[in-house]
């Protein structure tokens, strides 16, 4: 019990007026109370108004109740609930300040009226649209006499009103205004809270929906299918029909996603939506706007505004467009377009729903993208890579220029290719190729007629060419870059030239062109392009480089057949007066020797020996002439038995100078056995004579296994050779005289020719005074594998 109800209150004979007036009170305390906990037992707001409506009349005894909310969005009091008013009766939005009710909202006060015949309702002869006559009108119809309107106030803010009517003339009766205030406060907050619940259950969905968006940023789906289902949810969760994704780079717009919110697929407008790709974003103003400023941009009847073109509402049939940006970390990359097929408003709440959606989705696109470049990457790299192999695997040079040009046209999504050198300002026209490989003798008969065209009249190849820099040509109706009689002799509707360099000069120029329609041109295609042309000047100078060196070859070889016949016919020549000078001397010596002075027969002696190291020259020399004239085919030839019978020819020698000779199991080789002997006997003979005084003197023979090829070493203790002459002692004439023995300088030349002629190759390690290791490569099979011998 609370202390006041304990103190004893001053009693007076107007006490039972004070009893009575105290029991009405609590009474009336008991009734709201009661009210409230209807009220407030239910968020539901239609049923808490009901309940306002019910208790308004019960408490108050009028005959009628109408509750009003106020509705901020078109300032108009709409009719919620009412209590005896048949259902025939119906009363729609009414203006503020209009009647009862509605003048206790305006003026945030209770409004008493005793009776409607004396004094009309405030502006009760304006026009109630809803009920199709003037509100006076519609109160007498009602068979009303007097009102009491009480306002709902919530934090300042008027939120509805409660009226009550009786059939008759009434008296102002201050606990009727107190119990309808009562009632409207509880009605305030139930409605305060029913809004709250509404707003929190909308939030709630708001979250759903934002996690499950989230969720499929998250999931495993491929970019594709991420945009896909994050498009159809926007679409649902904002309550559009239908949302498109648009990514925005390089100034233009390009279609990414388009779902409607049902899921329905309807091919024709997909197409339709594809078709507008690499449009400029000034084509459809909406995008436009809301990309430029970077904030969403509405519409809400599409028909009239100046943001969507008709074109736009015909193919997607649409009234309500909202286009909200995608910004991620602080750049536009694409936009989100809403749309649907009745006028519609968004409210605020919906706006930033979208924007708080379209960052998710900012995300979801950003990765796409990045995902769609690395797939495009990852194909243009393999063009470029197939492009690269094939260069190296071939030099000639047609049928890659063929490939190439295909491979190109492919990996620019383009229909032809065409390959251009530039002689002296003057076209030449090298290959041109469609992406799909097929001919077209026509057009290429009029390619080929463009031949001996100058630079300047083609100016889109003369600006590749003067700043070395790819030139794009967007659309090919609308450009100077390309002269009108060419774009019509081929058909181009877009282009892109680039020039071919090779060691910082423009020799030609690469196109690649399309009739299907205008193109844009992405710094990443031109990149490629300039890549591949790249590769393309590289293979042309490749081709021309080989062409050269080849013809060079032939010179060569000729020169050295030229040489040989030289060499030859004099050492031929040389031999017949040689043989008489000999024979002279033989003779002289014979006949006369015993008349002849000492000193006379010491110089004959002198001749003769020099003639006889002339004859070993000049056989020397033929022998060097005749390698690659050999009319004799290769064989097998054990390497073994040559080795032995050169050893053989060496047996006095060796012994007279205690030479051990070394020999493991030597292998079957590849070659015209004189050969093979010849090299061989130069080596070994080499090794024995440059033993010089090495103690425990030996010569070794071996091999190592290479493969194809057998690695033969012929190895000796003898004087060595300074690295400085390891080159010059396989030349003609060069010998190092580090000691007194005969030889003619030709032996190394003479085995060297041989080796190389065989395909080999033969160096030597040593080092002076340490012996000398000579090495060379021999085939073991013929060229062309082991049955090709037969
Ligand atoms: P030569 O008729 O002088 O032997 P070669 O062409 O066979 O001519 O050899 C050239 C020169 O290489 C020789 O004069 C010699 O100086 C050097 N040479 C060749 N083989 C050996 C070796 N096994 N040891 C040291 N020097 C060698």
């Amino acid at each position: 019990m609370s202390p006041g109800t304990k103190r004893a209150r001053p009693f007076t004979t107007g006490e039972d007026c004070y009893v009575e007036a105290g029991e009405s009170r609590a009474m009336e305390l008991a009734a709201l109370h009661e009210s409230a906990q209807a009220m407030t037992s239910t968020l539901h707001l239609p049923a808490v108004l009901e309940t306002i409506a019910d208790r308004a009349v019960k408490l108050i005894g009028a005959e009628r109740c109408v509750v009003f909310e106020l509705d901020a969005l078109d300032d108009c009091l709409h009719l919620r609930a009412t209590e005896g008013l048949s259902s025939s009766e119906t009363l729609g939005a009414v203006r503020l300040g209009q009647g009862a009710a509605l003048s206790a909202a305006l003026g945030r006060a209770p409004f008493f009226m005793p009776d409607v015949e004396i004094q009309p309702l405030p502006m009760s002869d304006g026009r109630w649209p809803d009920a199709g006559a003037a509100m006076g009108e519609v109160v007498r119809r009602l068979g009303c006499r007097a009102a009491l309107g009480v306002p709902f106030v919530s934090r300042e803010a008027v939120l509805g009103a409660v009226c009550v009517y009786w059939d008759q003339p009434h008296v102002y009766d201050e606990r009727e205004v107190r119990l309808l205030t009562g009632l409207a406060q509880y009605a305030a907050i139930a409605i305060e809270n029913a809004r709250l619940h509404e707003e929190s259950q909308r939030r709630l969905g708001e979250t759903a929906a934002l996690l499950k968006i989230a969720e499929i940023l998250n999931s495993q789906l491929d970019p594709d299918s991420v945009l896909k289902e994050i498009a159809r949810r926007t679409a649902q969760v904002l309550g559009f029909e239908r949302c498109s994704v648009f990514l925005w780079s390089d100034g233009r717009l390009q279609p990414a996603m388009s779902q409607f919110a049902d899921g329905r697929a309807v091919p024709e407008l997909w197409a339709a939506f594809k078709s507008i790709a690499r449009y400029r974003a000034e084509e459809i103003p909406a995008l436009a706007e809301a990309i430029r400023r970077a904030a969403p941009v509405l519409v809400s009847d599409a028909d009239v505004s100046p943001l969507v073109p008709a074109w736009w509402v015909e193919t997607f049939s649409l009234k309500t467009v909202l286009v909200v940006p995608l910004i991620r970390q602080g750049a536009v990359v694409g936009a989100l377009h809403l749309d649907k097929t009745d006028p519609a408003s968004v409210g605020d709440h919906q706006l930033a729903l979208a924007m708080t959606i379209a960052t998710q989705v900012a995300l979801a696109v950003d990765t796409a993208r990045h995902y769609a470049e690395e797939r495009k990457r990852a194909a243009e790299l393999a063009a470029l890579l197939e492009i690269t192999r094939e260069s190296t695997s071939t030099l000639e040079l047609k049928p890659l220029l063929k490939q190439i040009a295909q491979r190109t046209a492919r990996a620019l999504d383009m229909e032809r290719c065409s390959i251009n050198l530039w002689r002296g300002g003057h076209l030449v026209p090298i290959m041109s190729q469609y992406a799909d490989g097929h001919h077209d003798p026509a057009l290429w008969q009029k390619f080929k007629g463009m031949a001996a065209q100058h630079v300047e009249d083609v100016p889109a190849h003369a600006q590749a060419i003067r700043t070395k820099q790819p030139v794009p040509v967007e659309d090919a109706l609308n450009s100077d870059l390309l002269e009108r009689y060419w774009v019509d002799a081929f058909g181009i509707r877009a282009a892109l030239v680039v020039p071919l360099i090779a060691k910082d000069e423009v020799i030609g120029t690469m196109t690649v062109d399309d009739a299907r329609g205008p193109r844009y041109w992405s710094t990443a295609h031109a990149d490629l392009a300039m890549t591949i042309a790249a590769q393309v000047a590289l293979s042309v100078e490749n081709a021309r480089l080989y062409d050269e060196s080849q013809r060079a070859r032939a010179d060569l070889q000729g020169k050295n057949a030229e040489l040989d016949t030289f060499v030859y016919s004099v050492s031929h020549d040389l031999k017949a007066p040689l043989v008489t000078i000999q024979g002279m001397a033989g003779l002289l010596l014979k006949e006369y020797g015993p008349q002849l002075p000492e000193e006379a027969a010491r110089y004959l002696g002198r001749i003769q020996a020099n003639t006889e190291k002339m004859e070993r020259l000049i056989a020397d020399l033929l022998a060097l002439s005749r390698i690659g004239r050999e009319a004799r085919a290769p064989a097998a030839v054990s390497l073994g038995e040559v080795v032995d019978d050169v050893a053989a020819g060496l047996a006095s020698a060796m012994r007279e100078r205690g030479v051990r000779m070394i020999r493991g199991d030597l292998p079957t080789v590849w070659g015209i056995r004189t050969h093979i002997e010849q090299v061989m006997g130069n080596l070994l003979g080499n090794a024995v004579k440059y033993l010089g005084d090495a103690v425990e003197a030996s010569v070794e023979v071996g091999t190592v296994d290479r493969g194809t090829l057998v690695e033969c070493y012929v190895r000796d203790n003898g004087i060595g050779i300074d690295p400085a002459y390891h080159e010059r002692i396989f030349e003609v004439f060069q010998r190092l005289q580090e000691v007194e023995v005969d030889g003619t300088g030709v032996g190394l030349a003479i085995v060297r020719k041989i080796v190389q002629a065989s395909g080999g190759r033969i160096w030597v390690e040593s080092v002076k005074g340490q012996g000398a290791t000579f090495r060379f490569t021999w085939p073991k099979e013929p060229a062309n594998g082991p049955h090709s011998r037969s």
